[in-house]
């Protein structure tokens, strides 16, 4: 139960009332049979009814039996599921909508052919578990303070001076948080001109933390601002995450609540890999007031995944637990890759991940009981664009120069919209672009050993 940020509990609460309420009808209905027994005097009609009702406790009791046992992981009532349509209507930025309440076995939960050739063991560490850009850090889930320093970059020394602003020079994050952030702003500024955004906290070690602690009332349901949080239960530690506001050029300082212009950001962080980690409407799930400054890295595609359904981050945990390697894996199309995701279950003190031998992947802790492994795949589309323009290349070389280039992205006010493919340009480049952000296309199997 480490993904519980407090408020899940509510749920988990309703679900074990239904099931006590149902074993008390079971319960009520066995003492009526058993005394119509014993007194002996009631008609066969009599009989047949409480009969009936036995065998409704029965099938009622087998199927609560069922539910559990398709859903091993304990994910309990949490309605949530994967709509791999993608034609629910995006709830990630929308405050007023609420998660459809589907039940937990709308998802299928198969087993799965696997050709085990296809993979290799990898030995994770339990400190491999805080390792990866979908680590959660709640109020119920602390971190473990792995070794991250080699993944860490100054922002200020990768920024290009003018699509944003840092508080401090010594402001660090992820390496990956920190390239993406600088496409999300480039892209920013090429449509509003504005650089008066500014990352205010990055990475924030437990000493900071601790300085910075102001503890809630001790009856307190939500946490007004991460300074209630304790040292150990900030997202900040993982260098995952950044707080904004504005600073005009004048040195103006105000709130960043993402309205305005600056409604672009948190209605297209995702592209980027970013989320809103606090939404209003996830209050109850997340254990924190909703917080628009705030952003984090995720990655494509769990970004992606995150928004079209709704999820906080909690819950988007909870429902990749359903995915265990040797089952039904989850699979996400996007920017002209396609993704297969996979849980594995943390063993006591290692655990062997099996990991893709001749693909693309990345794998993440969850900071609690397990690892995600991404496999990214170019898709056929892709692939067979890559030929054709390879093709084109070779008939008529004298036309593929760099300034004959077709555009890749086109950036507007309602977001980044891919508009072409460039010939002759390769994978490797095309990832450059702020088309397809942080999709890791190279093995980043971050804490490797
Ligand atoms: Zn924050």
């Amino acid at each position: 139960m480490c993904f519980s940020a407090g408020y899940i509990s509510v749920s988990f609460g309703e679900v074990n009332r239904l099931q006590n309420s149902q074993n008390g009808r079971r319960r009520r209905n066995g003492s009526d049979s058993a005394e119509n027994r014993k007194k002996g005097k009631y008609t066969g009609y009599l009989r047949l009814v409480a009969w009936t009702l036995v065998l409704a406790a029965v099938i009622i009791s087998a199927d609560a039996i069922r539910r559990q046992a398709s859903h091993p992981e304990g994910n309990g009532g949490l309605s949530v599921f994967v709509d791999r349509t993608g034609e629910k209507e995006p709830s990630g930025t929308d405050e007023t909508s609420e998660p459809e309440s589907v039940p937990a076995e709308a998802m299928p939960y198969e087993k799965k052919e696997i050709n085990e050739d296809d993979f290799r063991p990898v030995v994770k560490t339990r400190a491999d578990l805080s390792l990866g850009e979908l680590v959660m850090v709640n109020r119920a889930n602390s971190y473990n303070f792995p070794n991250i320093s080699a993944h860490m970059v100054k922002i200020a020394s990768e920024m290009d001076g003018k699509s944003y602003k840092v508080s401090y020079n010594t402001l660090q994050l992820q390496k990956e948080a920190t390239d993406a952030f600088n496409r999300m702003m480039a892209d920013f500024y090429d449509v509003f001109g504005s650089g008066d955004v500014t990352v205010v906290t990055a990475a924030v070690t437990y000493q900071e933390q601790n300085e910075s602690y102001r503890p809630p009332a001790a009856d307190a349901v939500l946490l007004e601002n991460e300074s209630q949080m304790a040292p150990g239960f900030s997202e900040h530690h993982t260098g995952y995450a950044v707080d904004l506001k504005l600073v005009s050029s004048e040195g103006k300082i105000s709130a960043y609540d993402g309205t305005g212009n600056y409604k672009w950001i948190n209605d297209n962080c995702y592209k980027y890999g970013f989320i809103l980690r606090y939404p209003n409407s996830k209050e109850a799930v997340t254990g924190v007031a909703g917080t628009p400054s705030h952003l984090r890295y995720v990655g494509v595609p769990h970004s992606y995944i995150i928004r079209e359904n709704g999820f906080a981050l909690e819950e988007y945990m909870t429902d990749l637990k359903k995915y265990i390697h040797g089952y039904e894996h989850l699979y996400y199309s996007v920017f002209g890759y396609d993704y297969e995701i996979y849980f594995v279950p943390a063993d006591e003190a290692e655990t062997v991940v099996p990991v893709p031998k001749n693909e693309d992947y990345s794998v993440s802790g969850n900071n609690c009981d397990g690892f995600i492994v991404t496999i990214t795949r170019k898709s056929e589309e892709l692939k067979n664009e890559e030929l054709m323009n390879q093709a084109a290349q070779n008939q008529e070389p004298a036309q593929t120069g760099e300034d004959g280039q077709p555009l890749i992205t086109e950036v507007t006010q309602e977001g980044v919209q891919v508009t072409d493919m460039p010939a002759g340009v390769t994978a490797a480049e095309s990832q450059a672009s702020p088309a397809v952000p942080a999709a890791e296309q190279t093995v980043t199997d971050t804490g490797e050993r």
